[in-house]
């Protein structure tokens, strides 16, 4: 089952890859201005009432568009799942897009974002060439250098007023502003997966495809709670503690209580430094500083046990944070 969004800056690859999802799993790809063109062209009874509403200059209802995607998801071929292309484009749409999939019984899986930095946005949008004779679409960085015609009939390219770099910068912004709250509406409820949209063709289509299939993680997992795995990460911080635990009886029982293995006779400095990098991080190497050095103080005044303790828990608030 492949129920999915997909969001991608104009210039992402959006389009190529949702062919090739397509291709391969043959779930169609449903975008929403195609919708309309068909209807339209087709003079269904949605396609008529989205004509009118066009010809008067006016755009065309969510309640149509919806519609017209209820049809669509309602045909045999997306029985199997559906990527939906340009729709939704806010968080209205996408309330009434969940309410439609709800009821028809398709809820989404995913919403794949295919992540592209801006520059190179820009540079692939600004090197778009098209032959105004047969509609073929090319690109200065992948033609050979120096070519300014088309390939299949000799015809002077020319760049569509839109892809000139003014506009794009005007265009990437509104894409942005546009996809910013539906990322943080997506991300809350845990369908949003992002794929890293630069690279090699067949690299991105196979994280696509990876993104597309993994089984969602439901939202009560993504918690972040204190695992088996934390407490072990602890512990290279306890160990470190224990020289300064010497003497100080209580430090002392307090160290063993904890599952620490307190095996260790040897070298704690260079365990706490050697394993806490791993633990996770600056903040936990800067942790395993601390400590050590706390320990080294506290093993003059036996009875501080209270850094070393401290400096154990820093890592996981760190955690927290982000
Ligand atoms: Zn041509």
């Amino acid at each position: 089952m492949m129920r999915i969004v997909l969001l991608g800056a104009p210039g992402s690859g959006k389009g190529t890859q949702a062919q090739r999802l397509m291709g391969k799993y043959g779930v169609p790809q449903v975008s929403s201005g195609d919708l309309l063109r068909d209807a339209v062209a087709r003079g269904t009874e949605l396609g008529k009432q989205a004509k009118s509403v066009m010809d008067a200059g006016q755009l065309v209802s969510d309640d149509i568009v919806l519609g017209l995607i209820r049809e669509r998801l309602s045909r045999a071929d997306a029985a199997n799942g559906f990527i939906l292309d340009g729709f939704p484009r806010n968080i209205d749409q996408a309330n009434s897009l969940n309410a439609l999939l709800e009821e028809i019984g398709q809820p989404l899986d995913a919403v794949l974002l295919l992540d592209v930095r801006n520059e190179t946005l820009m540079q692939r949008l600004a090197g778009r060439r098209i032959c105004p004779k047969c509609g073929t679409v090319y690109n200065i960085h992948s033609l050979p250098a120096g070519a300014t015609t088309c390939e299949k009939d000799g015809t002077e390219l020319y760049q569509r007023p839109d892809d000139k770099e003014e506009v794009i910068g005007k265009r990437l912004a509104v894409y942005d502003q546009q996809t910013k709250p539906l990322i943080e509406h997506y991300s809350k409820l845990g369908l949003l997966r992002k794929v890293a949209g630069e690279g090699e063709l067949e690299e991105v289509s196979e994280r696509m495809e990876a993104a597309a299939l993994a089984k969602p993680v439901p939202a009560s997992k993504v918690k972040v709670t204190k695992t088996p795995a934390q407490a072990k990460r602890k512990n290279p911080a306890v160990k470190s503690a224990k020289p300064a635990a010497k003497g100080a009886s209580k430090a002392a029982s307090k160290a063993k209580s904890s599952k620490a293995k307190t095996k260790t006779k040897s070298k704690p400095k260079s365990a706490a430094k050697s394993k806490a990098p791993a633990a996770k991080g600056k903040a936990a190497r800067k942790s395993a500083k601390k400590s050590s050095k706390a320990a080294a103080r506290s093993t003059k005044k036996a009875a501080r046990k209270a850094p070393a303790k401290k400096a154990a828990r820093r890592p996981t608030k760190a955690r927290k944070k982000k």
